[in-house]
């Protein structure tokens, strides 16, 4: 009887996440909750992804909604190349294969956005194919049961990875067992404080018998993290804000932002440009005056920071106030705060109007 599988899956029939919203439904509804689940904790994921099949509740719906109401509803989850993907792939899905999500690893796998462990989740949970899976848990599950050492991002330890994977998996119950995995790397073999107490392989995990749990798997060496300051522009008029869709590649790529500067003389040379007279520039809440009347706009010239995955970014925020509206541009747009909020606009924007809106 297979050591690693067996014990694994009857843990996850007894002690598993078996009423996830996505579990029993329909390949559409798996592959979501897969993107969704890249770099996304499940309990964060739930909501979203139920307001998103709520409102694209299949593959033809998806696929005719604007890439701007699909980046509405990603807007908090991050990483929206994800959901541009998501998009893009849905209306291949009606090109390609007539609506149907394809059945075929090699099929799904061409689908944008899409690589070798998704695609064999979506395989596994959603057609009972025997593949394999590596996810970030997943990775950490096995170099400790295997005594894998090694930070994955080599080759020769992504391939050990890849291949430790594939000697394990069963020949029965791959949906099960496949979950088994991602439930056994997000409630008992966790980064921190793993349960080894309570873990149903721990006879055969070599990381637990040698005493290493802590040191597997092997870090990589940390790196500094470069830091960046930007200013984003608060341009009001008539209780108007004005956003300004980015370009569809690069970060935040087809997101409703504020206009972004990296130094105050680039907001001057900005006012010059669109024929605006910058004198109303505030740049802290002493600026705002006697006559200011509302703390949401003090709140909202407090810097912040906001941390990417491979930077970190302190923002500065300025307040204009504007007589009339310039812009009117495709990719600019003058909004309510409280439509603002509405939009596709990614974290630190929302953080700031939020606290524009919370008088
Ligand atoms: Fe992970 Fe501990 Fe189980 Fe080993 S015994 S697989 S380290 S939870």
């Amino acid at each position: 009887m297979p050591t690693f599988s067996s014990p694994l899956i009857n843990w996850q029939r007894e002690h598993g996440r078996n009423d996830l919203p996505w579990q029993g439904t329909d390949p559409y509804r798996v592959w979501l909750s897969e993107i969704m689940l890249q770099q996304t904790q499940v309990a964060t994921v739930i909501p979203y992804y139920l307001r998103f099949v709520a409102s694209f509740p299949d593959i033809e719906a998806l696929a005719n909604a604007s890439e701007e109401e699909v980046l509405a509803h990603w807007s908090g989850l991050g990483y929206y190349a994800r959901g541009r993907n998501l998009h893009r792939a849905a209306r291949m899905i009606m090109e390609l294969h007539g609506g149907q999500f394809p059945q075929q690893y090699e099929q799904i796998l061409s689908l944008p956005g899409i690589g070798r462990s998704t695609a064999a989740a979506i395989c596994a949970l959603g057609f009972h194919e025997k593949r394999a899976i590596l996810d970030g848990n997943v990775k950490r599950v096995l170099a400790r049961y295997c005594g894998i050492v090694g930070h994955h991002s080599t080759k020769q330890v992504d391939e050990e990875l890849w291949r430790q994977a594939e000697l394990l998996l069963p020949d029965n119950d791959v949906a099960v067992y496949t979950q088994a995995l991602m439930d056994m790397g997000a409630m008992l073999c966790t980064r921190c404080r793993p349960k080894c107490e309570s873990c149903p392989v721990q006879e055969d995990c070599i990381a637990f018998q040698a005493g290493i749990v802590n040191e597997l798997p092997t870090s990589k060496q940390r790196k500094i993290v470069p830091e960046r300051s930007a200013i984003f522009l608060l341009a009001m008029s008539d209780g108007k804000i004005l956003l300004e869709k980015r370009k569809s590649s690069g970060i935040w790529g087809g997101l409703w932002c504020l206009p972004q500067f990296d130094e105050e003389d680039d907001v001057q040379n900005w006012c010059a440009l669109h024929g605006i007279e910058p004198d109303k520039l505030i740049r802290h809440p002493s600026e705002l005056g006697e006559s200011a009347d509302s703390i949401a706009q003090c709140k909202a010239l407090v810097s912040f920071a906001h941390i990417f995955t491979h930077f970190k970014l302190h923002i500065t925020p300025l307040l204009l106030y504007l007589a009339h509206k310039p812009l009117h541009q495709a990719e600019h747009v003058w909004l309510s705060v409280d439509q603002a909020l509405q939009a596709a606009i990614p974290t630190p924007v929302r953080q700031l109007l939020s606290r524009l809106a919370n008088v």
